[in-house]
């Protein structure tokens, strides 16, 4: 017993000590490419078009989400150029009727789409990064008004260009697409648009990081010793919970291990190995009260999607009218931005679609053996139906804590550890060759 413990104990601070010195250097020169200057010169150029609301011009050539959408294509064209062939650029549009709620004129809703495809045919995963092209002022339906949606969301599209700019000459096993929808402020309308797009199709959805509002962060510094904090909402169980699984859920304590909380937590540990100054704050609900985000549509098709966000939210420079009132200016506008703080955040989107990217499929058939009373834990697995394994991670944390705290790793597709499967919850992950994660699986029980 005594001698077991030892033993883990080494085994436990050799895994650990390799999990924070290795670093995948591909994922760290990503992380260094990420520019302001890119951000920002974006970013101007979103708030040129006036207005981007989902009903503005779509003729238009200067003005309009039609202009800002072409213009969105064209960055999408330029790295295609780089990709070998790869890239894929395309809009998703279709006519929108007058629905009586937030559409009252016939609309064309377009999603400007870049897909970096994988370079293994047997691998049908994607990622997809998002954020939303539509902006607005104080009245949801006013679609003339100036309202440039610096912040909310040229911050998020911003970021989904300079991911693509930055992994656009890459070769990854899995294919990324970059997402710049629209309609989002009419109802979350290109987002679901595509979640239907991709349920109809079977599209094999890794996951989804949902960039909404990024890049203002003004309240934070004063409160935090000047580390930035990003938010990553996850729901905690996915909505297709069956009351057979609902109930496995109950009985064995995994009321905090759904897929998005899986992937929040992935963000949190990947981001912050590989980008320096930022604090991930896991939240545990899917959004804000009283709003909504595009990574909610996926969700409820069941898809593993999260949604990034600033930690402190500026309702002065969100949803307003362009005005100075009392010696306050209201309004989004590109002045209240902190282009640090976006290109941290933007860094951190870009570590985690690289490095999942780069990770072979999930092991199969992960099983925790219970068939007898006992103080130590039994898992086995089976190796990803594609793509070539070094090895697995097994992933081990106490009930209450937050995040993997342990890693132990192993070429066996088995393992016995002398840990009590009552005191501490697991989880396992492939490795590929390259190193990098996948997902993490949480043992189904064998009796
Ligand atoms: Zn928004």
């Amino acid at each position: 017993m005594k001698k077991s413990v030892f033993f883990l104990s080494v085994l436990l601070s050799v895994a650990i000590n390799a999990q924070k010195q290795e670093k995948d250097p591909e994922i760290s020169e990503y992380v260094k490419l990420v520019s302001k200057d890119s951000l920002k010169a974006n970013i101007e150029k979103f708030v040129s078009f006036g207005t981007r609301h989902t009903m503005s011009s779509t003729t238009d050539q200067e003005k309009g989400i039609g202009a800002a959408r072409s213009w969105v294509l064209s960055k999408f064209r330029n790295y295609s150029k780089n990709s070998g062939g790869r890239m894929e650029f395309y809009l998703q549009n279709e006519d929108l009727q007058p629905d009586g709620k937030r559409i009252n004129k016939v609309t064309n809703l377009g999603n400007a789409i870049a897909l970096l495809k994988g370079t293994d045919p047997s691998d049908k995963r994607i990622v997809i990064i998002s954020g939303h092209l539509d902006s607005r002022v104080s009245e949801v339906m006013n679609s003339t008004d100036y309202a440039p949606g610096a912040n909310d969301d040229g911050s998020g599209v911003a970021a989904v260009i300079e991911s693509a700019r930055v992994l656009s000459k890459s070769k990854f096993p899995m294919s990324i697409l970059f997402v710049a929808v629209s309609g989002e402020e009419q109802g979350l309308l290109g987002a679901k648009m595509l979640a239907d797009k991709a349920k109809k199709e079977n599209w094999e959805i890794e996951a989804v990081l949902n960039n909404d509002m990024i890049g203002n962060n003004s309240f934070d510094a004063p409160k935090n010793d000047g580390v930035p904090k990003l938010r990553v909402f996850s729901e905690g169980l996915s909505a297709f919970e069956t009351e057979k699984s609902a109930a496995k859920i109950r009985n064995f304590g995994l009321e905090n291990d759904g897929n998005a909380r899986q992937l929040a937590r992935y963000v949190k540990e990947i981001g912050e190995k590989y980008v320096k100054n930022i604090d991930i704050k896991l939240i545990y609900r899917n959004d804000r009260f009283l709003r909504g985000g595009d990574h909610t549509p996926f969700v409820n098709h069941g898809f593993t999607a999260v949604r990034l966000t600033d930690y402190y939210e500026n309702y002065d420079h969100q949803h307003q009218d362009i005005r100075t009132e009392n010696n306050k200016k209201y309004g989004d506008l590109i002045e209240f931005m902190d282009f640090d703080y976006l290109k941290t955040n933007t860094a951190v989107n870009v570590a985690v679609l690289a490095n999942l990217a780069k990770s072979t499929p999930q092991p199969l058939n992960v099983l925790m053996d219970v068939k007898e009373l006992s103080n130590s834990t039994k898992l086995s697995w089976e190796k990803p139906n594609s793509g070539k394994v070094k090895g697995y991670q097994v992933l081990i944390r106490e009930t209450s804590s937050p995040v993997w705290t342990e890693r132990i790793f192993t070429t066996e597709a088995s393992i016995t550890i002398p840990l009590s499967k009552d005191n501490y919850l697991f989880a396992v992950e492939s490795i590929s060759t390259s190193g990098n994660q996948s997902l993490p699986v949480i043992p189904k029980v064998s009796r």
